[in-house]
């Protein structure tokens, strides 16, 4: 069409609407004194409050103390249900009062902060009948007591077994907190000798280049220890990136704006590889939007002046952060601390938290949700940690998967060429047929054949 001077300019595109402000609550950031509400910190001032040192001789590690802090907040019901649950499950107890202040006591029971520390009997479900303890096999691949070697270029070193809270839904149960009755718990306690023949190995493997030091949880390291595994590490040519890895900005953010002595030498390590061209980040583990405040805000503040990277990984659970609205909020208020989100973890198989577990259906649909939430670098892929030892594995990459029988099979190639892994989804959650088959000791035999030659057979 020939251009007509005497036809209008067309019209200005339609402006974009202005957001609904709902869209921006990953903004708004509990503040005030909002522990004044638990009677048993009514009295405690904010500087109190923000000490790491009252912080942690305030933790609770009984579950008798724990049952007495939240008389008059909960009903005698519930108390009895948490005291049945801790009875039964196979961890040690330990919550800092930052973290029982967050947890809303009108609603103990739905609450997503309180699911994932105090197990309630009532709730308890019977483990999956494929569950083993180590279920990541992660004793398996260690040269050396508490490092794992399975991927070629990385390695996880467990340098210590405390934490400075303790999860229900912790894949190392097996090694994390006191023992239990329920499990012996494989020792991996601080010991010189062991990270001495740790730092030995990972210098005669000239294909390590990446290290997390994990345990149990980075906070617990003394600041010479965070400098004693910094330099060690930074001293070996061929390692170039590591990570500490902690829970503590979750549950106790506090740490780093008064414990000077950690941050200042967890910054020097950062600093010394800056100058060495390493990268030294922080990796951590936020589960809900509502574990995020000013108090976090403050402290992630800090490391990013000190030009810390922080990424988190996140564990999907059932009831807890199982929703797009949730999982979006939260990847949300992260990126706007300047933390990356990471991963989202499908829940190990893990013994006594099958409540907490949920489908792999409902991972992939929580990951399609929060796709362009955000910035594609701040959006987590949802990995599944195939059990047997198969790594990480991006959660739609899987070979095969049955929604009724709730199993999945997935390959690793640069890891295990050639084996097949399989993930289970809790039974609870399958169709009446599904659970049908699993209540009947041959049909489990048979479903995971099935999986297996349908996976096989599937196109490549
Ligand atoms: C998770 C993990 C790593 C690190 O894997 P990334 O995918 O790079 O985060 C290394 N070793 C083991 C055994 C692990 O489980
Ligand atoms: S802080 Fe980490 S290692 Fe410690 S109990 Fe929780 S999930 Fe496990």
């Amino acid at each position: 069409m020939p251009p007509d001077s005497k036809l209008a300019p067309p019209a200005p595109p339609a402006l974009k609407p202005a957001v609904d402000p709902a869209t921006l609550a990953h903004r708004d950031l509990l503040g005030g004194d909002f522990w004044r509400s638990i009677p048993a910190y009514a009295q405690v001032s904010r500087e109190e409050f923000l000490d790491h040192r009252w912080q942690a001789k305030h933790s609770i590690t009984n579950i008798g103390k724990l049952l007495t802090t939240l008389e008059g907040l909960v009903s005698e019901g519930f108390i009895a249900d948490a005291k049945g649950g801790f009875e039964r499950a196979p961890m040690s107890v330990r919550v800092s009062p930052y973290l029982l202040s967050l947890i809303d006591w009108r609603n103990p029971y739905e609450d997503p902060l309180r699911l994932q520390f105090i197990p309630l009997a009532s709730r308890l479900l019977p483990d999956h009948p494929r569950l083993d303890l180590d279920s990541l096999h992660e004793r398996v691949d260690m040269p050396v007591p508490g490092l794992t070697h399975r991927y070629t270029d990385k390695a996880l070193f467990l340098a210590l077994d405390t934490c400075p809270v303790y999860c229900r839904f912790c894949t190392r149960s097996y090694a994390v907190g006191i023992d239990t009755e329920e499990v012996s718990k494989f020792q991996l306690k601080v010991n010189l000798d062991r990270w001495e023949q740790t730092f030995a190995y990972i210098r005669s493997r000239p294909e390590l280049e990446d290290i997390v030091i994990s345990g149990g949880d980075a906070f617990q390291l003394r600041p010479e220890q965070i400098t004693l595994i910094g330099e060690s590490l930074l001293s070996i040519d061929h390692v170039r990136r590591m990570r500490y890895a902690t829970k503590g900005p979750a549950v106790m953010p506090q740490k780093i704006l008064t414990d000077d002595a950690w941050t200042d030498a967890l910054t020097a390590v950062v600093e010394e590889g800056r100058r060495r061209h390493k990268e030294v980040v922080l990796h951590t583990h936020f589960n809900h939007p509502r574990e995020i405040t000013e108090i976090t805000q403050a402290a992630m503040d800090k490391l990013f002046e000190r030009g810390i990277t922080v990424r988190n990984q996140t564990v999907l659970q059932r009831r807890v952060n199982d929703s797009v609205a949730t999982m979006g909020l939260l990847v949300h208020r992260l990126s706007y601390l300047n933390v990356h989100p990471y991963y989202i973890y499908m829940h190990d198989l893990v013994k006594g938290v099958e409540d907490l577990r949920t489908t792999l259906a409902t991972g992939l649909e929580i990951e399609k949700g929060i796709r362009g939430v955000t910035a594609g670098f701040n959006t987590p892929t949802v990995v599944v940690d195939a059990p047997g030892g198969g790594g990480k594995r991006d959660a739609h990459s899987y070979e095969h998967y049955d929604r009724t029988t709730g199993v999945s099979v997935y390959t690793a190639p640069a890891v295990h060429p050639g084996e097949v892994y399989f993930y289970f989804d809790p039974i609870d959650l399958l169709p009446p047929s599904g659970q049908a088959r699993w209540a009947d000791p041959v049909e489990q035999v048979r479903m995971v054949e099935e999986a297996r030659v349908a996976a096989l057979a599937a196109p490549h």
